[in-house]
């Protein structure tokens, strides 16, 4: 009966995907290699079930070979990010790996970029670096082929291998050395324009990731030496993330936590005790001090000595139990960029004794306060003397009023900055980031446009980047269970899968799987055909350890009375369907 709805039809030529070419694979003719291994140094789920079920296969260090499964993945990630950058405008090119020094050395990021940079030298001795970005190659293509501000604004992308060589390449392909990445960049005539392109490239990154099936949360990031540029990163919520998201219960005010701001709270209690010293031999540490003295860690106070840019070390102080935001007090003018902590020569010349015993009485450095810290009253610190700590210390009493400052990382429960609920901390991984950089790149390199009046202008810039494997290892931290991956259907590797029961001992069975299989790959399923000769139980069991959204199981006893057997990967169960609703099934 089905066999007759099967003929041939012209239109069913073209119902594969096309932006992938994908349409449906015979697991006989494919490669799957599942293993019940996990290797040693896959400390994070979607590592281990990327190498279980085969999709990528380690070469060295940071290293990776996509294979089969794994590249069907990343194609379907890539032509989603493809499709969105088309929609929004955005012109696909693609650039070398290979880059030459020069080019690094106009932007100034040669000598900069420290040794994440991967360099290399051709056989006349000429110096390259493997491409861990492309803003100086986009720039150059710019500055010679944008005359006019008639040809703006532009945003030019790729979807290519970067390599970065990462000081600890860990968790597979999700910090790995040899990466896919989408790199947009945009070209304007001014601010408001830049803005534009920004917003575009929000509203895009939210339809890739929507359309993907992820959860995920657009933050505020740090936006560097750039003052006042926008920053925004994308992160899938996911306990193993490596970064701290930070958001309100009361508002959409989200960010990440070197960027999240804090609203101080309290004001200042009454100067009610008077200064004395205290012995607190072996006491190096908050932790210590609030032990050694019975009091909590919030009536200590906290300082620290990094590098000055006027003076040679300058003091950070903060609440005991409160953590320094190192990306804060690097942009501080009184503190050195990168932030450097003061050696024990230099903390010696300031204060006079060990790290452990540092505190901002009688110092004759800058002071600098969190603003916490600087509400604290009859307070315990370091007395500047090895073995000994002050009690009931007062600002503006005991020490000079210090300079107040946003120095530490939020806590749960802090104030949301913009004024309602309060705040909350969750893990996230960073699979896009988009970023203002204004002429930071076009200025130095000189890519200027005529405007109206036939004036040079430097070009303001934009760039947006999408880590593409990386997206693929994040949506397995999000979407797992004991049985291995669940993947969302747009980006899982095949749609559906067939498995068919005993294949080898009934015809029956092999020729209802076949015209199944040819019925599904004609309405544009990609769909697997699982012709291995396994057992049920093995069959099944890869299946769900490689994570296809969609099961339908063919057996003599189903045929006779027309049916298949149906599992959403989600499912706990499975369900006996009309053969005939197998398509209705999965449009659904
Ligand atoms: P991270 O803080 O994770 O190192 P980054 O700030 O260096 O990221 P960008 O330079 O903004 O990252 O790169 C754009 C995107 O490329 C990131 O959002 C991330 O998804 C991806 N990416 C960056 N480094 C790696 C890597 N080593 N392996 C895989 N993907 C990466
Ligand atoms: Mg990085």
């Amino acid at each position: 009966m089905t066999l007759k709805r099967l003929t041939y039809n012209a239109t069913a030529r073209y119902t594969h995907d096309i932006t992938t070419g994908f349409a449906g694979m015979r697991a006989s003719q494919f490669h799957i290699r599942t293993t019940k291994e996990t290797p040693n140094d896959a400390e994070i789920v979607s590592h281990q079930l990327m190498i279980r079920a085969g999709f990528i296969r380690r070469l060295g260090s940071g290293l990776y070979t996509l294979m089969p499964l794994g590249l069907r993945v990343v194609r379907k990630i890539e032509a989603i990010v493809r499709d969105e950058m088309n929609s929004a405008g955005a012109v696909e090119l693609l650039m070398p790996s290979i880059q030459p020094a020069e080019l690094w050395e106009e932007s100034g990021r040669w000598e900069k970029f420290g040794p994440e940079l991967l360099r290399i030298q051709d056989r006349h001795g000429r110096d390259y670096c493997l491409g861990p970005t492309h803003e100086e190659v986009i720039t150059d293509i710019a500055r010679r082929d944008i005359k006019s501000y008639r040809q703006l604004p532009l945003n030019f992308y790729q979807i290519q291998t970067k390599v970065r060589d990462e000081v600890r390449p860990r968790f597979g392909v999700m910090r790995s050395r040899e990466f896919i990445m989408k790199d947009a960049y945009s070209f304007s005539l001014g601010e408001e324009s830049l803005q534009a392109c920004f917003d575009q490239m929000h509203t895009a990154y939210c339809n890739v990731f929507d359309r993907m099936g992820l959860e995920y949360r657009a933050v505020e990031a740090d936006s560097g030496s750039i003052g006042g540029a926008q920053s925004r990163e994308f992160h899938v919520l996911a306990d193993s993330g490596e970064d701290a998201v930070v958001y309100a219960t009361e508002g959409d005010y989200a960010a990440n936590m070197e960027k999240a701001a804090v609203v101080c709270q309290t004001s200042r209690g009454d100067a009610s005790e008077s200064m004395a010293t205290v012995d607190t031999p072996g006491v190096h540490t908050i932790a210590e001090l609030s032990a050694k003295l019975d009091i909590n860690e919030t009536q200590c106070l906290k300082t620290l000595l990094v590098k000055g840019t006027t003076t040679a070390v300058v003091a950070l102080v903060l609440r005991g139990d409160h953590q320094l935001n190192e990306v804060k007090a690097e942009h501080l003018d009184e503190v050195a960029s990168p932030l450097t902590m003061a050696d024990a020569n230099d903390i010696k010349t300031a204060a006079n004794c060990d790290a452990g015993s540092i505190g901002p009485v009688g110092l004759s450095i800058p002071v600098i306060a969190d603003a916490d810290a600087a509400t604290m009253s009859n307070f315990v610190c370091g007395a500047n003397e090895n073995g000994k700590h002050l009690t009931g210390v007062n600002w503006g009493r005991d020490l000079a009023e210090p300079q107040i400052r946003d120095l530490r990382n939020v806590i749960e429960g802090d104030l949301n900055p913009m004024g309602t609920g309060t705040l909350k901390i969750v893990r996230g991984i960073e699979v896009g980031h988009i970023f203002q950089l204004g002429s930071a790149y076009s200025e130095a390199m000189g890519a200027t446009v005529l405007d109206e009046n036939g004036k040079p202008q430097v070009m303001q810039m934009g760039c947006y980047g999408i880590g593409v494997t990386r997206v693929a290892a994040a949506a397995i931290e999000q979407n797992n269970d004991a049985q291995g991956i669940i993947w969302p259907e747009s980006i899982a590797p095949f749609e559906a899968v067939i498995c068919p029961v005993n294949m080898v001992k009934s015809e029956a069975v092999q020729a209802a799987a076949e015209v199944l299989y040819q019925e599904l790959k004609a309405a544009g399923i990609d769909v697997l055909f699982d012709d291995r000769p396994l057992r049920p139980g093995a069959m099944f069991a890869d299946m769900e350890l490689i994570g296809i959204p969609h099961r339908f199981v063919i057996s003599d006893k189903l045929l006779a009375n027309d049916e298949v057997e149906y599992r959403g990967r989600r499912d706990s169960e499975s369900s006996v369907l009309s053969r005939s609703d197998v398509l209705t099934k999965l449009r659904k």
